[in-house]
Formats: structure tokens, C-alpha cells, sequence
């Protein structure tokens, strides 16, 4: 299915279907500024003589005054990773380009941040000069103010009491927080994240959503895009503005969804949430079937 565009699936329930489409329309009457966040062009990542990405085409606008999240979901082995490395600068692709607000990527920069599932944090550094340091060796601040700025991001990622702590002796829950600090408090416009939590147990993963809903879309400081890779059904429904499915390097299916109202915990076991993931699920399991098959 094209970006955009709704389909009509007879194992959606009305209500659902009717959701999509509010969603949708609301999205069409939304102000959008000139040169869009983040657009690919005929991209292809050829590995060797195996086609990952066959012919990625997308735009992701910059709508005025909001921050939006894009999840993208799909079976192992998908194109993911290589979209987001790709993205990130880390990877070239084979042809095509992707531009940000406009300007063609030709390698990592500081409009990009990228938030992997782990070691994403300088472990010689303390939790405070871990924020501290791009702010003055990419920046280009001062000391003094780019501590102010890291300490101002401590207590916003609830890690005060850890600023002299290193990133060994943080758990993996305040790890990707120190991560996500870093990243926002260079004000980067793109945030990239590769199965962040991961490596998280359940509780502390419905946290760390709790958190981005909170930063992305209750108290945003500045107005940022993320695109979070998950294998995480739940996850992708509860965070994504925009839900991708991927299938085969191609994004066969574009979603809307509802911003959360309540935290992740509660919002994930209500009965219309668990049928738009069961929706979701049986559409990955048929990608799986398909890729196997
Ligand atoms: P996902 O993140 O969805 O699991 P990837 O982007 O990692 O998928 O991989 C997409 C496809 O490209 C897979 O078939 C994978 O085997 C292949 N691939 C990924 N990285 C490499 C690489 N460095 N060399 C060769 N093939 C690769």
C-alpha cells in the first residue's frame, strides 16, 4: 500500500477502520513548513548480490509546532537496520539519496542522533560529562554551560543522585536514559533508535515509554522526529504517531494511531488497544509466512 493511503481490511473492526481514517484526515489539515524532516529517493542497498532495499520512496514533513514518532515494524531481516544506518549516515546506499530538511546525507551529522539497544554512552565518562562532552566538542559550547545544559537533562531523564557515576554502574533502564539525554540536549532534529529497549525487562520498558511519550508529545522542548525500529508490537502502537510495515526493504502498510492518554502500562491492556495489535500481529505473522514461504 502507498504512504498515505488507507486500506480497507475486512479483519478490521469498523471502529478501528474509523480510527485510521479520523486519524488520517486530521493528519491532511495539519500545517507542514517547505522542506520536510527527512525524504528518500529511489533508494537501493544492494549487499553483495543480495537486494535489501529494492526502491525506498518516502517524506517525513515537518509539521509546525509538534514532534512526531515514527515506528517501524517488520519480520527480522527486513531492511530495517539498513534503513536506520542508512539514515544515519553509517551506511551509503547503492543509488538513490535521503535528504534532511533538503540537504543531501553524505555521512553522520549533528542534525542526526542514533540511540542503539546498547554501549551508546562514552564509558569513560561520567553520566554528566557523557552530556556534557558533545555539547562542547561538537557544539562547540563552553564547559561551564554545557554542564548547566547536561545537568538540566539529568534531572529531566529522572537520573539525578548519578551525574558522577559511570555508565557501567547505571542500569540498563537509566543507560538508555543517559543515551536519550545526550542526544536531546544536542537538540538534534532526527532521533534515531534501534531496538532502544531491547535489552529491557517489561516493566522497565513500559517506563522508558512513558518517558518518550512524555519528552515527544507532553513536554517537548524542541520539535524533533523520531523513527524507532521495534520488534515490539505494543511498543510500536503505543509511541508511533506513523506505524511502518516493512516487508522485503519496502513500506508496504502506513498507519496512523492515536497519541497515548494514559501510561503504557494501563493503555496497553485495554480491549480496543489489544485488537489493533492483534491486527498488526496477524499482518507481520503473514509478512513471515510470505518471506519463509
Ligand atoms: P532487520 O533490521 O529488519 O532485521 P537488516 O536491515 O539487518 O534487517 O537486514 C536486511 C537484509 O540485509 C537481511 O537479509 C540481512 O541478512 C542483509 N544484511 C544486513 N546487513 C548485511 C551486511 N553487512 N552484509 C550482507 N548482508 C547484510
Amino acid at each position: 500500500m502507498s504512504e498515505g493511503k488507507l486500506n480497507i481490511e475486512p479483519e478490521i473492526s469498523p471502529d478501528v477502520f474509523r480510527n485510521f481514517q479520523r486519524l488520517c484526515e486530521e493528519r491532511k489539515a495539519e500545517s507542514v513548513r517547505k522542506q520536510p524532516v527527512l525524504e528518500a529517493r529511489n533508494v537501493v542497498k544492494r549487499y553483495d548480490d543480495q537486494t535489501a532495499i529494492p526502491d525506498l520512496n518516502f517524506v517525513i514533513d515537518d509539521i509546525e509546532g509538534k514532534s512526531e514518532i515514527i515506528t517501524i515494524l517488520g519480520p527480522s531481516g527486513c531492511g530495517k537496520s539498513t534503513i536506520l544506518n542508512m539514515v544515519a549516515g553509517l551506511l551509503p546506499p547503492t543509488s538513490g539519496e535521503f535528504l534532511t530538511f533538503g540537504k543531501p546525507i553524505e555521512g553522520p551529522g549533528v542534525d542526526r542522533g542514533m540511540i542503539f539497544q546498547r554501549y551508546s554512552s562514552f564509558p569513560f565518562l561520567t553520566v554528566l560529562d557523557n552530556i556534557a562532552y558533545p555539547l562542547v566538542h561538537v557544539l562547540k559550547k563552553p564547559w561551564k554551560e554545557a554542564r548547566e545544559v547536561a545537568k538540566h537533562w539529568v534531572d529531566k531523564m529522572y537520573l539525578t543522585g548519578a551525574e558522577k557515576k559511570f555508565p557501567a554502574q547505571l542500569s540498563g533502564g537509566m543507560q538508555q536514559r543517559l543515551a536519550i539525554a545526550r542526544t536531546l540536549s544536542a537538540r538534534a532534529p532526527i532521533i534515531l533508535m534501534d531496538e532502544p529497549f531491547g535489552a529491557l525487562d517489561r516493566k522497565i520498558r513500559w517506563e522508558m515509554q512513558d518517558l518518550i511519550a512524555e519528552i515527544a508529545f507532553f513536554q517537548p522542548e524542541h520539535e524533533f522526529t523520531i523513527m524507532l525500529v521495534t520488534h515490539d508490537i505494543p511498543e510500536a502502537l503505543y509511541l508511533g504517531d506513523r506505524v511502518w510495515i516493512i516487508h522485503q526493504g519496502r513500506i508496504i502498510r502506513t498507519e496512523f494511531c492515536e497519541r497515548p492518554s494514559e501510561p503504557a502500562r494501563q493503555a496497553q491492556s485495554r480491549p480496543h488497544f489489544l485488537e489493533l495489535v492483534s491486527f498488526f500481529n496477524a499482518q507481520i505473522d503473514q509478512l513471515v509466512i510470505a518471506q519463509e514461504g
